[in-house]
């Protein structure tokens, strides 16, 4: 018997109409095809095999590499009324007998497994006398050793495709580049010709990078102005200044837990457990932080330091906004971060054509940070995308920049680092075009070049900027294997003959960014609720869903997430039928929910 997958969308999961490519992937599955889906983090890949295993006889085998991210869908599942259980390490003595006979006797519509347990013990044989709907295997990167997140153990998974050819397999990632994802192909044996492939584009996200000044500062402004009460992840690039951040941010005031390596497993793990089920934990982390967080309702990810390339940098910031409302991607800036990361790749174990791949991509991060354009842009122009228009939601599209012809401050810079002898850190050369009186000066005697003091009109902020960008051109190149001196780049000679000239983008030195969020367009980030009483309600409904989701020990976002709250919020349903035309009300959970909620509403009134 035919199910059709339009009808388990409503009643199941109670949404109205598929997203993007899910309907083809669903149908080429039904149809018994095996393929590769890749689409964006948030795009809605759970359900191109969700609903096919509800539709098709069987169980749907689940290959998921963490815990964490199985036990997440399986509640989310649950609260659906789906029959779905996860095999794994963590569980319970017992528990595995009951899923394995369950399992057997055809009362399962999902089961989730680790790589592990479904090469161990024979459970493959087992598998084989079950009938099967098919085998999903997700975050399939996990195959690849160019991904970030190399498992040795999903490489075994290629022989699925031997033992069970008859049932459908699709493999699922939000990885961007190429090179994995021909490798997915090849190492789980997929046909080439069917690969999904859905735009990266994450519209929701507003991505902003700001030049580093006082980042502590520069992120509480930023917080105070836009996410009061949100949920979000900062990142650091130290555990030490991981540490001294989270201190920080709780002193003043705001529910922050640190994660990194350093602390011990249950630490983390609890931290990781206090982000998932309660409401507004700022998460301060290093990028041990992330991998197989689920949660939708991360309101904004923040960068303290800079990643180490524009595919970290796009992965870190996609975990904010997976429930398609607004998010923030906020990131600040400096040239000590370039020298860093120059310096990792130098000293790292890698061969010359890996350093040199690396080198390129710290210089497409920096050209990202530097760009005077829609930053959206080329953003998906590095991953092989076009995006024909400005975005309109990314700082340089609000607040366009200004430029300036830049080209005899250039010069002066230039031939600065050139008479200093291309050894010294920006920070000195500024020092010797302001005519600065430091011990280094003294010492090398730069106070009689010919370039002393000759920078005395523009500020420092300003020369640090103008220093970013002929590092983010090419025309300096920070000299990683030194100390991270400036030297000149193969290009500077036109210029500094005068022959050619060179645009710089103007930068605007704010003292507060508060005035800066709010006259930028800088909408908050649930920019839906603008009505302060459907803001209320919202508080009341979420408030709601915190004691419903507490009472099950599960996470508050799989009662309802926070669209399905947004949308209660602006509908006010009064009867049941209201509430079940909603997003995220399927039959199950308006059964379960249902009054509760509507009473939130009726008690609010109005
Ligand atoms: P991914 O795994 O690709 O990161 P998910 O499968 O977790 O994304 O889906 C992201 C969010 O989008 C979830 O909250 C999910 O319920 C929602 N979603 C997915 N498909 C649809 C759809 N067709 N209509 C409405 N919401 C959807
Ligand atoms: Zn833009």
């Amino acid at each position: 018997m035919a199910i059709d997958p339009h009808e388990v969308l409503k009643t199941v999961f109670g949404f109205d109409s598929f997203r993007g490519r899910q309907a083809e992937v669903i149908d080429h599955l039904l149809g018994g095809g095996d393929c590769l889906v890749l689409m964006p983090t948030g795009g809605g890949k759970s359900l191109c095999f969700q609903i096919p295993a509800l539709c098709r006889d069987g169980v749907a085998i689940v290959i998921s590499p963490l815990i964490a991210l199985m036990e997440d869908q399986v509640a989310a599942l649950k609260q659906n009324g789906v029959r779905a259980e996860a095999l794994h390490s963590g569980l319970p003595a017992g528990a595995w007998a009951d899923i394995d006979e369950r399992l057997h006797r055809g009362d399962l519509d999902l089961l989730y497994v680790s790589p592990e347990r479904l090469m161990k013990n024979g459970f493959l044989d087992r598998l084989g006398s079950c009938p099967l709907a098919l085998f999903a295997i997700d975050e399939a990167h996990c195959v690849s050793q160019w991904g970030h997140d190399f498992r040795p153990e999903y490489r075994q998974l290629s022989l699925l495709a031997d033992r069970f050819p008859e049932v459908p397999r699709i493999a699922l990632t939000a990885t961007a580049d190429i090179p994995t994802r021909n490798d997915i192909i090849e190492r789980l044996r997929l046909p080439a010709d069917s690969v999904f492939a859905a735009g990266f584009d994450r519209p929701n996200i507003r991505y902003r990078v700001t030049p580093k000044n006082n980042p502590r500062d520069q992120l509480l402004d930023f917080l105070n102005a836009e996410h009061g009460g949100d949920a979000g992840i900062v990142y650091c690039q130290t555990r030490k200044r991981t540490d001294e951040t989270a201190a920080w941010l709780s002193a003043q005031g705001w529910r922050t837990l640190p994660y990194h390596a350093g602390l011990d497993a249950s630490v983390r793990a609890d931290h990781q457990a206090r982000f998932i089920k309660e409401e507004g934990v700022v998460m301060v982390a290093t990028i041990a932080f992330g991998m197989g967080i689920d949660k939708p309702n991360v309101r904004f990810v923040a960068h303290m330091d800079l990643p180490k390339s524009l595919e970290s940098y796009y992965q870190e910031t996609g975990r904010a906004g997976r429930d398609g409302l607004p998010a923030n991607a906020w990131m600040a800036y400096g040239m000590q971060d370039v020298a860093r990361i120059g310096q990792f790749i130098v000293n790292s174990e890698a061969d010359e054509t890996q350093k040199r791949l690396e080198r390129r991509k710290l210089d497409s991060l920096v050209g990202f940070c530097e760009t005077a354009t829609c930053r959206r842009q080329v953003l998906l122009g590095y991953f092989g995308e076009t995006l024909a228009e400005p975005c309109g939601n990314c700082d340089t599209c609000l607040e366009p920049v200004e430029t300036f012809d830049g080209t005899e401050v250039v010069q002066k810079a230039l031939s600065c680092v050139y008479r200093t002898g291309e050894i010294f850190g920006a920070a000195h050369v500024i020092d010797v075009l302001l005519g600065g009186d430091t011990d280094k000066v003294r010492r090398f005697r730069h106070n009689e070049l010919s370039t002393y003091g000759v920078g005395e009109g523009t500020s420092r902020p300003e020369w640090q900027s103008i220093f970013r960008q002929l590092v983010a051109m090419g025309l300096l190149i920070v000299d990683v294997e030194g100390h991270g001196g400036l030297r000149m780049g193969p290009d500077c000679r036109p210029v500094l003959r005068g022959d050619q000239r060179i645009e710089l983008r103007k930068e605007t030195f704010r003292k507060s960014s508060k005035k800066a969020a709010k006259s930028g367009g800088g909408a908050a980030a649930r920019a839906t609720l603008n009505d302060p009483d459907d803001e209320a309600l919202f508080q009341e409904l979420r408030q709601r869903r915190m004691e419903l989701a507490r009472a099950q020990g599960v996470p508050p976002y799989v009662i309802f997430n926070d669209r399905t709250l947004v949308e209660i919020a602006q509908a006010r349903p009064r009867h049941a039928h209201e509430l079940a035309r909603l997003n995220g009300v399927g039959e199950v959970k308006l059964q379960r929910y249902g009054d509760e909620f509507l009473a939130v509403v009726d008690a609010h009134g109005g």
